[in-house]
């Protein structure tokens, strides 16, 4: 086992550069790169986080209980609300940003075994990255699933019946030859849901045999997720963090980089 002897920086301090070219040097010498990725990946592309000074629940606690299933399932006005919500965000233009294409140039360059992330936006795959080495961990919301039978849509599909006037739209799926009529929302895991075990068991296992974790943009409270990071660290990887502000799992890293991820991933993975 190396000593841990954890590098902390603000991307602007004395020491900064020596911390990045050493996590760079970590990135060239790695042979099963992990990412886990957070809301604070996707900010730049105008998508709030959670958490994050600017992020939805700090501005409007309220919004946390739109992201609880018990609330969604008992609140029809609580899902209105939702659906309205999900509908703008649908008509916003979100582009994958220079943090989500430096990740991309980690796989082209043969690094990085997988990407496991928190998010929901799809923009790794958007970007460029393999969708079969982006493990969504929450799901995704390009799609609805029926909280009844476990029919999925097109998001696209549910948002025009949501335009065409349904404020709280229900499963269309028909099973012995009765509507279903099941409550709707997008398929990703809601607060007080179960992560689907079979990705869940895939999560785990890339972290299990990664050399390097690189934990991005994310404050690392939210589990099962965030318990990737002490497992990686268990299994013998060194723990890399790159966040605006200080992680739940930062006292088990060696090296933190405070900073704009915008900034900091281009510049570990560039020239290398
Ligand atoms: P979080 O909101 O708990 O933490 C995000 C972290 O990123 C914060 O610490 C914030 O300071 C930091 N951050 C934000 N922008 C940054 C930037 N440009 N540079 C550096 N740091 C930045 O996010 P989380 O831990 O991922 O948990 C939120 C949960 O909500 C996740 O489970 C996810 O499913 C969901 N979520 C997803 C999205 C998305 O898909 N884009 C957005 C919001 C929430
Ligand atoms: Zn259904």
């Amino acid at each position: 086992m190396y000593r841990r002897d954890t590098l902390t920086v603000g991307v602007d301090g004395d020491s900064a550069d020596r911390v990045i070219d050493q996590v760079r040097e970590w990135i060239d010498s790695s042979n099963r790169l992990v990412v886990l990725s957070g809301a604070g990946i996707s900010t730049d592309s105008g998508i709030p986080d959670f958490r994050g000074p600017q992020g939805v629940w700090t501005k409007n606690p309220e919004a946390e209980k739109m992201a609880t299933i018990s609330y969604y399932l008992s609140d029809p006005e609580l899902r209105k609300r939702a659906w309205r919500s999900r509908l703008e965000s649908a008509g916003r233009q979100v582009d994958p940003n220079a943090g989500h294409l430096a990740l991309v140039r980690l796989e082209q360059r043969g690094v990085l075994h997988a990407i496991v992330t928190q998010n929901i936006d799809e923009l790794h795959q958007r970007a460029g990255n393999d969708p079969e080495r982006v493990i969504e961990l929450h799901g995704t919301m390009r799609w609805t699933q029926c909280w009844s039978c476990g029919d999925r849509q097109p998001m696209d599909e549910v948002l025009d019946r949501v335009r065409a006037g349904e404020d709280d739209p229900c499963c269309l799926a028909v099973i012995d030859d009765r509507r279903c009529s099941g409550i709707l929302k997008s398929a990703t895991i809601s607060f007080g849901q179960n992560l689907d075990p079979h990705t869940l068991m895939r999560a785990e296992e890339a972290a299990r045999s990664a050399d390097l974790l690189l934990a991005v943009g994310s404050s690392l409270v939210v589990h099962p997720a965030a318990g990737l990071v002490p497992l990686a660290s268990r299994a013998g990887a060194r723990v890399v963090i790159v966040n605006g502000e200080e992680t739940a799992y930062d006292h088990l890293a060696d090296a933190v980089l405070n900073g704009p991820i915008g900034a900091i991933l281009p510049a570990l993975v560039e020239g290398a």
